[in-house]
């Protein structure tokens, strides 16, 4: 049996995102029904399509807002060097804009390649989200090669969400953390006349703050760092977290917090 299990925030074993492409300003119906909810999300925005750009920091306030390419190139099929500033021109323009690093991304087209992935991580990137369902609630090994559960056009969504919430994360079978991850874009909505459905969607997930962290793709990224850059003595009786998250976790059935900075004798737990 696994005797070290990480959990997220406050002891919870659940997170849940939502990772949105292209910027458009349906985002901003779709943002008020995430907020009402206490949701939050990721948002991918090409800055090439952006006119101005104080409704945008203000649209988006309170939510992750990542790379999605500045003219939204099909990397995988551009000439190198057109990938490189789509990418690059995109990260500066919305650092500048937000006043902020930005270290996230989705592809545009959901189109990569290795060589691309290889790029990401010599520029500094910490995941790229690709259009591919995974179906499942896994944190991600390789987070530049980051699929969604699922899209939220999947006919399997609200079966998905009925696994996530009934999951019992003191089942002997089902401890591990689970990240439930839905992405789209926000005019599809609008085009298929179904915001109910988003509607639905918040509506059944939200509102559960004390079983589950409602966080942005980097948070959720950033915290899983976090947790597997905990420092361990050999027989596991002492850890120290040299990061600056405070991390949650279960050791051999027991929860046990580590602040940040802080060096932590398991025995005393
Ligand atoms: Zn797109």
């Amino acid at each position: 049996m696994l005797n070290k299990i990480m959990r997220f925030p406050g002891f919870r074993s659940k997170a849940f995102t939502m990772s949105y492409d292209d910027g458009a300003v349906f985002d901003e119906r779709m943002l008020d029904v995430m907020n009402k909810h206490g949701i939050k999300g990721s948002f991918n925005i090409c800055s090439g399509s952006i006119s101005d750009p104080e409704q945008i920091v203000k649209r988006y306030a309170g939510h992750e807002v990542a790379v999605h390419g500045r003219e939204h190139l099909a990397l995988a099929r551009a000439v190198g060097a057109d990938a490189v500033a789509d990418i690059l021109d995109d990260r500066r323009a919305l650092e500048k804009m937000f006043g902020r690093v930005i270290r996230g991304m989705a592809y545009a087209d959901g189109s990569f390649s290795d060589d691309i992935v290889a790029l990401l991580k010599m520029l500094g990137f910490a995941y790229a989200r690709t259009t591919q369902d995974t179906g499942r609630f896994d944190i991600p090994s390789d987070w530049l090669r980051l699929g969604a559960t699922c899209h939220h056009t999947s006919p399997r969504l609200f079966e998905y969400t009925e696994n996530f919430l009934s999951a019992d994360p003191n089942a002997v079978y089902a401890r591990y953390p689970l990240f439930f991850n839905v992405w789209g874009h926000s005019f599809e909505f609008d085009r298929m006349g179904n915001w109910e459905l988003l509607d639905r969607l918040c509506d059944e997930i939200g509102g559960r703050e004390d079983e589950i962290w409602y966080a942005t793709t980097i948070e959720i990224y950033d915290y899983t760092k976090a947790y597997g850059s905990l420092i361990w003595s050999a027989d596991s009786s002492i850890v120290y977290n040299p990061t600056l998250i405070d991390i949650y976790m279960e050791y051999r059935r027991k929860n046990v917090f580590i602040p940040s900075g802080k060096i932590i004798n398991i025995s005393e737990v």
